[in-house]
C-alpha cells in the first residue's frame, strides 16, 4: 500500500511514528512517502534550519528528544550560549549543538547547489527515517506573521504599525501572544511542489492530513500551487486526524493561528475548513476525539465520513491505533487494501 501524509513537525512526526509501526506489523512492504513543511524554515547565524523536516527525521529516525518534542535527544546548547555571550541575534532560537551538525551540512549541500529535497534525501541517508521525506518544495515560501509593532510604534494615523515578523520569531520568542492579523507566506506564489510531491498525491491508495497544525503546518503545504488541487483530484481517499480535542489544542499554540484565519478551534470547525472532497473540499474522512462525538452527526450530513475515538498519542502503539481507525475510516482495514 502506498501512504502519503502531508506533516508538520511534532504532531505529523508522532503520528508517523504510529503509522509507520502499524505499516510493519499489519501492511508490510507499504511505502510512505511524507511531504514536509517548509513554511517555518529560517536562516539562523548563517546555517539553513527546517524544523518540521528535522522533527520528521530525527523522530522517526530514533533521535528526538522525547522531552522536549523537537531537536536531538542529550542535547547541549554551548554554540548558542556562546553566540549569546558575542550579543548576536537571534538570542531566542534554540540551536543545539548535535542540531546544528544537521543544518551545517544541510547548508554546505544547498551552498553547492543541490535543492532541498535532495539534501533532505542525503540527510535521510543517515537517519533512515523509513518513509520518503519530500519537502513541499524546494524554493523558499516562509510563513511571516502580521502582527501591531511590538514597541508600540503607530502610523501618521495613529494606527498601530503593522510589521510582518517571521513565523518563528512570533512563535518562539513571542509565544504567539502578539495576535496575528495574517499569515503571509512569502515566495509561495512563485514557487513549485518539489519533485515527487504531486505524484505521490497522485498515485497514493490514500492520502493522510496527521494532527499537524491546519494553519501554519498543512495549510502551509496547501499554499503551494499544485498540491491542494493534486488533493481535490487524487483517485485516493483523504483522511485526516483533528489536532484540536475538546476546543483546544494538544500541545502548542494552534488555536491563536485558527484566529488568525477566523477559524473557529475545535475539531468540527477544522474538519469544515478542509471541506468535504465531495463538494469541493479537501477530506473524505476526519477522524476526531471522543471528547468531540458530538461532531460526528453533523460532519457526517455535510458530507464527511467523521468517527471519534480517543487520539492522545500516548505512545508508539496507541500512535498506531490511531492510525489505524483513521484508514478504517476509508474502507482500509487489512492488507488487501
Ligand atoms: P509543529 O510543526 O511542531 O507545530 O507540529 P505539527 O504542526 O505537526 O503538529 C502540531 C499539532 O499537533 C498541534 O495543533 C497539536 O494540537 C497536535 N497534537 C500534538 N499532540 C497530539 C496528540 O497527541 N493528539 C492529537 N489529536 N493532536 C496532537
Ligand atoms: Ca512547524
Amino acid at each position: 500500500m502506498r501512504i502519503t501524509v502531508l506533516a508538520g513537525g511534532i504532531g505529523g512526526a508522532r503520528f508517523l511514528r504510529g503509522l509507520r509501526h502499524l505499516m510493519d506489523t499489519t501492511f508490510p512492504g507499504s511505502e510512505i512517502t511524507v511531504v514536509g513543511n517548509t513554511g517555518d524554515d529560517i536562516w539562523v547565524h548563517g546555517v539553513r534550519v527546517c524544523p518540521d523536516l528535522d522533527s520528521v527525521m530525527y523522530t522517526l529516525g530514533g533521535g528526538i528528544s522525547e522531552e522536549r518534542g523537537w531537536g536531538r535527544e542529550g542535547e547541549t546548547f554551548t554554540v548558542k550560549d556562546e553566540l549569546a555571550a558575542y550579543g548576536v541575534e537571534p538570542t531566542w532560537f534554540g540551536l543545539g549543538d548535535k542540531d546544528l551538525a544537521t543544518h551545517l551540512v544541510r547548508t554546505q549541500a544547498l551552498a553547492s547547489g543541490y535543492p532541498l529535497s535532495d539534501v533532505t534525501a542525503a540527510l535521510c541517508e543517515h537517519w533512515q527515517p523509513g518513509v520518503r521525506l519530500i519537502p513541499m518544495t524546494d524554493d523558499r515560501a516562509e510563513t511571516h506573521v502580521v502582527i501591531d509593532s511590538p514597541d508600540g510604534a503607530t502610523d501618521p494615523s495613529g494606527s498601530p504599525l503593522r510589521v510582518a515578523i517571521h513565523f518563528q520569531e512570533w512563535w518562539i520568542r513571542h509565544h504567539a501572544k502578539p495576535p496575528a492579523h495574517e499569515f503571509v507566506l512569502v515566495g509561495v506564489d512563485s514557487s513549485t511542489p518539489a519533485p515527487g510531491v504531486l505524484q505521490a498525491i497522485a498515485t497514493a491508495d490514500v492520502v493522510v492530513l496527521p494532527p499537524s497544525n491546519p494553519v501554519v503546518s498543512i495549510g502551509t503545504i496547501l499554499q503551494v500551487p499544485g498540491i491542494a488541487d493534486a488533493l481535490r483530484g487524487t483517485t485516493a481517499p483523504v483522511v485526516g486526524v483533528s489536532p484540536i480535542v475538546g476546543g483546544a489544542p494538544v500541545r502548542g499554540m494552534a488555536d491563536a493561528c485558527l484566529a488568525a484565519i477566523g477559524v473557529e478551534t475545535s475539531a468540527e470547525a477544522v474538519g469544515r475548513h478542509y471541506g468535504a472532497r465531495s463538494s469541493g473540499g479537501l477530506i473524505d474522512a476526519w477522524l476526531v476525539d471522543t471528547a468531540d462525538a458530538d461532531a460526528v452527526e453533523r460532519l457526517t450530513a455535510v458530507g464527511i465520513r467523521t468517527a471519534a475515538t480517543p487520539t492522545l498519542m500516548t505512545s508508539v502503539e496507541e500512535t498506531a491505533r490511531i492510525a489505524a481507525e483513521a484508514l478504517r475510516l476509508v474502507g482500509i482495514s487489512d492488507a488487501s487494501a
